[in-house]
């Protein structure tokens, strides 16, 4: 049995594949606190179902486009065998993932977007650093959320060190309402690095408060 929050189907609002329809499985708990986290309201909650469930469920939107996202998805044991099942009946699966648990395990077939998490969210230290290692060019991204300079700084130093804008995307993302956006894309810009700011597409159109859309 999977803890679910909700399943539904929306464009995609992050990554290189922003824009696309995309069917989203959001799973229940996480055991990080981001102090910026949008989804708290996936922390507790959530509905038992079945992998069996979960795939009719995605089968109802007739959208090859699936993100498992939570919440952290990594956190429950049968998220992996349900990544599995949707990468065998062909669907293009992304998995959304804070960056705390492995994601050595998760079927290959499947794209991760990795977070590394920047000092204002108060949990760098719960980086799980050999996840960069497995990252994937042409395939794989990985994310950075930016709150101030300082975690740009430190993006900056992680994107280096690990030559992640050789490696795979990499995603530039203002922490909502926390940043100035003029100020981020001239670091951005001014940087040389191939990185990718981006917008979170969904809260500008439906709102920052928006969920299941
Ligand atoms: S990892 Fe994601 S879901 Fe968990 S607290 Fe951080 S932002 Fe929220």
């Amino acid at each position: 049995m999977l803890r679910v929050t909700e399943i539904f189907k929306s464009i995609q609002g992050e990554s290189t594949h922003s824009g696309r329809p995309c069917a989203f499985v959001r799973l229940t708990g996480c055991p990080m606190r981001c102090v910026w986290c949008d989804s708290e309201y996936t922390f507790s909650g959530g509905q038992h179902l079945t992998i069996d469930a979960v795939m009719d469920q995605v089968r109802t939107f007739g959208c090859n486009l699936v993100e498992v996202t939570g919440g952290e998805p990594l956190a429950q044991r049968e998220t992996f065998t349900l990544i599995e099942r949707l990468c065998e009946e062909g669907y293009e699966v992304l998995v959304e993932t804070g960056g705390y648990f492995s994601t050595e395990s998760v079927d290959p077939r499947a794209k991760i977007i990795l977070d590394v998490k920047c000092p204002a969210s108060g949990e760098e230290a719960r980086n799980h650093w050999p996840n960069l290692g497995r990252l994937r060019q042409g395939k794989d991204e990985v994310k950075f959320v930016i709150a101030n300079h300082e975690d740009w700084l430190y993006a900056r130093q992680v994107i280096e060190q690990h030559q992640l804008d050789k490696r795979s995307a990499v995603l530039i993302s203002p922490a909502w309402n926390q940043i100035d956006l003029k100020s981020l894309a001239d670091w951005v810009s001014a940087s040389g690095l191939d990185v990718r700011m981006q917008l979170q597409l969904h809260k500008y159109v439906w709102g920052p408060e928006v969920r299941g859309v």
